[in-house]
C-alpha cells in the first residue's frame, strides 16, 4: 500500500498517526479524569443532601412516621431528579419520594450501596433502578436507626463531557491544526530532498540529461544527496575521459601498422583492428573474416599451443611478469613477427607485425657488410703487397719502386672512392631528410661535369650531345643531383667504348617532374643483367669494373639519389645498341 505513496506522504502519514494516537490518549485520559471528578462531585453533593435530610428528620422528629414531610425538603433542594429513600436498620423501606406505596417495596438491605454503608461510613453504587429503569448513582449513609439513601440520575456520557469540555476540545483541535501544519511543512522539507534525489536517479537511469547544477535543500538529506550528485558527476566525467581514452586507443589501433587483437580468456574477440584480419588472410591463404579464425590457422600453432597451456594450466599471471611469446614467420616472401601477451585475467593480446622491410634491410645490410669487407680486401692486399715488396727489397731499382708506389697510391684512391660511395649511400639511407634542397639549373651542373671529363672524353674520342632548355631547373640537392649525372657519365666513359656518343635530354615534363634520358650507343648491358643492375656491388664483369676503378656502387647511388627526390629510374637497351637510363626529377 505504501508503495503507491510518495516518501513525503508516507512521512506525513507516520507523523500524523503518531500525533493522532497521542491526541486520542490525551482524550481518554481526560475523560477518565473527568469521570472521577464527576463521581467525587456527586459523592459530595449527595453527602450534603444526606446530611441535610438526616438533620431535617432529627430536627422535625419525623422518624419513622411523618417521613413524607421530606417531600417539602426535596422541593427546596436544587438538585433535579433527586431520589431520597429512608431504610430502617433491618432493611425495610419507610420512605421513597419516587414510590407512593413503600409498603410493597422489598427489603433493601442487600442493595450494594446499603451493604457498603453497613461497615463503612457510606456506600455508593451505579446501577439501573428497577423502579424507574434509569441508571442512578446511589449514595447511602448509615445512622443510628436508619439508612438514608440518596440518588441522582447518573449521566456522564461522552456527549455531556464533550459539551462540558468544548473549550478543551477547541484547544485540542487548534493544536491539532498547528501540528498538522508543522508536520506538513517538515515532511515537505524532508520529502523535497528525497523527491529531488528520486527525480535525479530516475533521470540518470533513463539516460536523460540532467541539470549540471542540481540544488538540494540544506539539510542532512540534502547534503547526502549533494554528495551523491557530486560523486555521480565525477563518475560521469571519469566515464567521459575513459571513453575519450578508449577512442584514442581505437584510433591508435587503426593507424598502427601492426595487426592487433585482444581476446577474452574464452578466446572471444574483444577488440581488433583491420590490419589483424589483413595479416591473417595474407598468412593463411584462406578467406578469413573473423578474428577468432586465428585459432584455426596452422601457421600460428606454436602460439595457439602456448595460449592453451597458459589458459588451462598455470595459475593467474602476476602483473609485471606477464607471460609472453614471440616468433618469426616467413610466408610468401614476407616476414612477420607474431607476439602474444597473456594478461592477469588470462585474456590475451596478439600482435602481428609485418617486418618484411626491416628483415630485408637487415639482410641487405648483412650482405652489404660482407660485400664491403670483400671489396676492401682487394685494394688493401695490393697496397700491402706493394709496400712489403719495397720494404723487403731495399735495393729495388728506382723506377720499379716508383711504379709500386704509384700502384699502391692508385689502390688507395680506389679505397677512398669506395669509402666515399659507401658514405654517400649510407647518408641517403640514414639521413635522407637532412639533405638541403635548392633550385638547380641542370645545364650549369652538366657544364661542370663535362668540364671535369673534358680530357678523358677527348682521349676516347667520345661526344656528348645535350638537349636541355636553359630554363630547366630541378628542385634537389646539388651534390646528389651532380652525382647522378657524374656516375652515369663515368659509366659511359668506362663501358660504352671509344668513339661512342652520349646523349642527355629532357624528353618530357609535367606539372611536377622533368623526365630525363641519359644514353650512349656503346656495348649496352646484356638483358639478363638489367633487372639487377641497380643492386649494390652488382657488376657484369667484376674484374673489368675493378680495373676501371669501379666500385660497383655507382648505379645504386644513382637509384637511391633519384628515389630520395621522389623520382623513378629505369634502364633499357637501345634498339641500335647502347644503354638508356630514363629518370624523373622534381620541378619543385
Ligand atoms: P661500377 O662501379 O662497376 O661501374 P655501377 O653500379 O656503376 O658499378 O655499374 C654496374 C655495372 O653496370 C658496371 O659494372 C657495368 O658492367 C654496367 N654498366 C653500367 N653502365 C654501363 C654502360 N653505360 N654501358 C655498359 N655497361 C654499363
Amino acid at each position: 500500500m505504501f508503495k503507491r505513496f510518495s516518501y513525503r506522504r508516507r512521512l506525513f502519514f507516520y507523523f500524523f498517526s503518531i500525533f493522532l494516537s497521542f491526541t486520542i490518549i490525551i482524550l481518554i485520559f481526560q475523560y477518565a479524569r473527568e469521570k472521577q471528578y464527576r463521581v467525587s462531585q456527586l459523592d459530595n453533593t449527595l453527602k450534603i443532601i444526606t446530611e441535610t435530610t438526616h438533620k431535617f428528620i432529627e430536627n422535625n422528629d419525623i422518624y419513622p412516621n411523618n417521613l413524607h414531610k421530606i417531600d417539602s425538603l426535596i422541593k427546596i433542594i436544587p438538585q433535579p431528579d433527586l431520589r431520597i429513600t429512608i431504610i430502617s436498620n433491618d432493611g425495610k423501606v419507610y420512605y421513597d419520594n419516587f414510590v407512593d406505596d413503600v409498603e410493597k417495596m422489598e427489603n433493601h438491605l442487600n442493595r450494594p450501596e446499603v451493604e457498603g454503608s453497613v461497615n463503612n461510613n457510606y456506600g455508593t453504587s451505579i446501577r439501573k433502578s428497577t423502579t424507574t429503569g434509569q441508571e442512578y448513582y446511589y449514595y447511602s449513609q448509615s445512622y443510628n436507626q436508619y439508612y438514608i439513601r440518596t440518588a441522582v440520575v447518573y449521566n456522564i456520557a461522552i456527549k455531556n463531557l464533550l459539551k462540558a469540555e468544548h473549550l478543551f476540545l477547541l484547544f485540542i483541535v487548534f493544536i491539532f491544526l498547528i501540528i498538522w501544519l508543522i508536520i506538513n511543512f517538515l515532511t515537505q522539507k524532508f520529502g523535497e530532498s528525497i523527491t529531488r534525489l528520486k527525480e535525479f536517479v530516475i533521470r540518470v537511469r533513463k539516460n536523460e540529461p540532467f541539470e549540471t547544477d542540481y540544488q538540494f535543500p540544506r539539510d542532512e538529506l540534502g547534503t547526502i544527496s549533494n554528495e551523491i550528485f557530486n560523486i555521480y558527476k565525477q563518475l560521469v566525467s571519469t566515464k567521459n575521459s575513459l571513453a575519450l581514452e578508449k577512442e584514442k586507443l581505437f584510433n591508435h589501433l587503426y593507424v598502427l601498422n601492426e595487426g592487433v587483437a585482444f581476446f577474452s580468456n574464452q578466446k572471444e574477440k574483444t577488440l581488433t583492428n583491420s590490419h589483424f584480419i589483413k595479416y591473417l588472410n595474407l598468412i593463411s591463404n584462406q578467406l578469413i573474416i573473423e578474428p577468432e579464425d586465428f585459432f584455426k590457422i596452422d601457421e600460428f600453432k606454436p602460439l595457439i599451443d602456448f595460449i592453451n597451456q597458459q589458459i588451462e594450466n598455470t595459475p593467474h599471471p602476476k602483473s609485471g611478469n606477464l607471460p609472453r611469446q614471440e616468433y618469426l614467420l616467413n610466408k610468401s616472401g614476407k616476414y612477420f613477427k607474431i607476439q602474444c601477451i597473456i594478461f592477469h585475467d588470462k585474456s590475451f593480446e596478439i600482435i602481428i607485425t609485418d617486418i618484411t622491410k626491416l628483415e630485408k634491410n637487415r639482410r641487405i645490410k648483412q650482405q652489404m657488410t660482407s660485400n664491403i669487407a670483400h671489396e676492401l680486401k682487394t685494394p688493401i692486399t695490393s697496397i700491402k703487397g706493394f709496400l712489403e715488396t719495397i720494404i723487403n727489397d731495399p735495393d729495388i731499382d728506382k723506377n720499379t719502386r716508383e711504379h709500386f708506389i704509384q700502384r699502391a697510391n692508385a689502390q688507395a684512391s680506389r679505397l677512398t672512392d669506395l669509402i666515399n660511395d659507401i658514405a654517400i649511400l649510407n647518408k641517403i639511407e640514414e639521413t635522407g631528410s637532412y639533405f638541403v634542397f635548392n633550385k638547380l639549373k641542370i645545364n650549369n651542373l652538366l657544364d661542370e661535369i663535362l668540364e671535369e671529363h673534358h680530357s678523358l672524353l677527348e682521349e676516347k674520342h667520345m661526344q656528348v650531345e645535350t638537349d636541355i632548355d636553359a630554363d630547366v631547373n630541378v628542385y634537389g640537392n646539388e651534390s646528389l643531383i651532380s652525382s647522378i649525372f657524374r656516375n652515369l657519365m663515368g659509366n659511359s666513359l668506362n663501358y660504352a667504348g671509344n668513339e661512342s656518343k652520349i646523349e642527355i635530354k629532357v624528353y618530357n615534363d609535367d606539372d611536377n617532374y622533368y623526365y630525363f634520358s641519359f644514353s650512349d650507343n656503346g656495348i649496352g648491358i646484356p638483358d639478363e643483367h638489367l633487372p639487377r643492375i641497380f643492386e649494390r656491388f652488382y657488376r657484369i664483369d667484376s674484374g673489368r669494373s675493378r680495373k676501371l676503378g669501379g666500385t660497383g656502387l655507382g648505379l645504386a647511388i644513382v637509384k637511391n639519389a633519384v628515389n630520395l627526390h621522389k623520382g623513378e629510374i629505369t634502364v633499357k637497351n637501345k634498339p641500335g645498341g647502347g644503354v638508356e637510363f630514363l629518370f624523373s626529377l622534381p620541378k619543385n
